[in-house]
């Protein structure tokens, strides 16, 4: 009888993440795929470049005995990728999110040990409380290193050279659409890169929040002004510096109310507990799906779980109070009764 391996180290636990077949949905005449990155250790698509970025900082010396002190701007996954690896390895982390991130993440980073700064949603780069600039700030007066994955190159490469190619073994090399969203762009920019050499013929297509500026520059080149949405981690006021969305030839803009429909409806019918970016990514990946004459097969991700956001987006009260849900569907128990 064979052994059972020896467990790995929990960062090895990285990546290699599984891949499941939404039957459940509505999917015209495609297959629609769902690659679940709420499965990785930290719970998200970031563990991936939390890791890279830091061995790439420590290769180039950028990190080590020398400078121990991690400073980044995130929606909150981007910390928990390094936080796993700092807390391993020593760093000291300090993180700076927009007010408007669900608690489960902020209350998780501050667990494992980071500081965490919170700044303004509600305002745009170049505004000193721009979460960015906040982050630059702190790293340059107390001396530590900005991680900066909006313009890191380890951030896109980890994606080039990882979940570009599982996605591709993991369906045979057959591949007509991959869905993304947008937040620092390494995910697109890396899948792009990949694609562009493995399955040259994979359509990219964008998933945007409703007030976020990329579907616009992708249709017409032009950055209109940005809104806000509450959809957490993708959408974007800037274009990131890595964000290559060149081979992006279609781009859909999902309001809210549709992308947590949709991850609500996920869960329900297929029971995928994914989070509200997901609801995005998954909601213009079905648009995409019922617009198409031919079989195609299509992917997206489910970037983190939907256990970060029970109290928002599976809290029917939170969204009655959001606008989301109309207000007498609880409090009133003539469904359960009748
Ligand atoms: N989904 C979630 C939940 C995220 O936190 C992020 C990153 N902030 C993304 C998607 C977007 O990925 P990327 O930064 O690679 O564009």
């Amino acid at each position: 009888m064979r052994s059972a391996p020896l467990p790995i180290d929990l960062l090895g636990l990285i990546g290699n993440t599984p891949m499941v077949r939404v039957t459940q949905l509505d999917t015209g005449p495609c297959e629609l795929y769902l690659k679940l990155e709420s499965q990785n250790p930290g719970g998200s698509i970031k563990d991936r470049i939390g890791l890279s970025m830091i061995s790439a900082a420590e290769q180039a010396g950028q990190l080590g005995p020398h400078q121990k002190h991690i400073v980044e701007a995130t929606a909150g996954n981007t910390g928990l990728g390094l936080a796993l690896v700092a807390a391993q390895k020593g760093y000291r982390l300090t993180l700076v999110i927009p007010d408007k991130m669900s608690q489960e993440k902020v209350l998780h980073l501050k667990a494992l040990g980071a500081e965490v700064v919170m700044t303004r949603s509600d305002v745009g780069k170049g505004h000193p409380d721009y979460y960015q600039d906040v982050a630059e700030r702190i790293a340059r007066e107390l001396g530590g290193f900005y991680v900066n994955q909006f313009s890191n190159p380890a951030n896109a490469l980890a994606h080039e050279t990882t979940t570009g190619p599982e996605i591709a073994a993991q369906l045979g090399n057959r591949l007509d659409a991959m869905v993304c969203g947008v937040g620092s762009g390494g995910t697109l920019a890396g899948l792009s890169h990949y694609f562009a050499k493995a399955i040259p013929e994979c359509e990219m297509v964008l998933a945007d929040p409703e007030g976020s500026v990329l579907t616009e520059y992708v249709r017409t080149g032009k950055m209109g002004k940005a809104g806000s949405w509450v959809v957490e981690g993708i959408g974007e006021d800037f274009l990131p510096t890595i964000a290559d969305l060149s081979r992006v030839k279609k781009a859909y803009t999902i309001p809210d109310k549709e992308s947590l429909e949709t991850a609500r409806l996920l869960l329900k019918t297929a029971g995928i507990l994914a989070g509200s970016s997901s609801g995005t990514l998954i909601a213009a990946a079905l648009r995409y799906c019922r617009e198409q004459t031919t079989p195609k097969r299509v992917c997206t991700f489910v970037c983190d779980s939907g256990n970060k956001y029970l109290s928002k987006m599976f809290n029917d009260f939170w969204m009655a109070d959001q606008g989301f849900l109309p207000r007498q569907a609880h409090g009133d128990l003539r469904d359960v009764i009748t």
